[in-house]
């Protein structure tokens, strides 16, 4: 895990974001990130190795088993960002309104380290936050890019095959703020 791409891809001058500096957390951070930058997407991160592991996820989660979204593995992020809810400065790298839309914690389900997971290209978790729960896989798309994963969820009690978590849930986990809410204040 690098925060090197994090860093080189923004100016701290110009942006509210954290400062790419590995942290030393207590394990399992898990953040969803509602981003309405040049196109609303969700970012899922993962904490790893003093890190987070993200992907950008288009039409965000679903509870529905047999929904497999698209997730865009993206740089890693410094473990601070788990709580950055504000605005990102138009024009600077992710311009837009970032809101955390759902957080909590996760457990690695494989007896391998997660890291492990993520080279192998298959990471089972088990996600408490406050919108997902229960069980979840990611799968990495060989053959069609290294950046491309599909999120999963597991068929256990906390699937739901008729709500769009998304559309049901929109606000922040954080501060209870919509989109234009964080946007009017920062
Ligand atoms: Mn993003």
């Amino acid at each position: 895990m690098s925060l090197d791409e994090y860093s080189r891809k923004r100016d701290l001058e110009k942006t509210p974001e954290p400062a790419g500096e590995r942290g030393v957390g207590a394990g399992g951070v898990y953040v969803i990130q509602k981003h309405d930058a040049s196109r609303l997407h969700y970012d899922l991160r993962l904490e790893c190795d003093g890190a987070l592991l993200s992907w950008a996820v288009p039409k965000g989660p679903s509870l529905d088993p047999s929904q497999k979204r698209l997730a865009v593995r993206v740089e890693d992020h410094p473990l601070d960002y788990a709580g950055f809810e504000g605005v990102i400065p138009e024009g600077e790298y992710g311009g837009g309104v970032v809101m955390v839309w759902d957080r909590g914690t996760f457990e690695n389900m494989a007896d391998a380290p997660l890291r492990e997971g993520l080279s192998a290209g298959h990471i089972e978790v088990r996600i408490a936050g406050e919108k997902l729960r229960g069980g979840w896989t990611l799968i990495q798309m060989k053959g069609r890019g290294e950046k491309n994963w599909l999120l999963i969820k597991k068929n256990d009690e906390f699937a739901d095959r008729e709500g769009d978590i998304t559309a049901s849930r929109p606000l922040s986990a954080l501060t209870g703020r919509s989109l234009d809410e964080i946007k009017g204040e920062g």
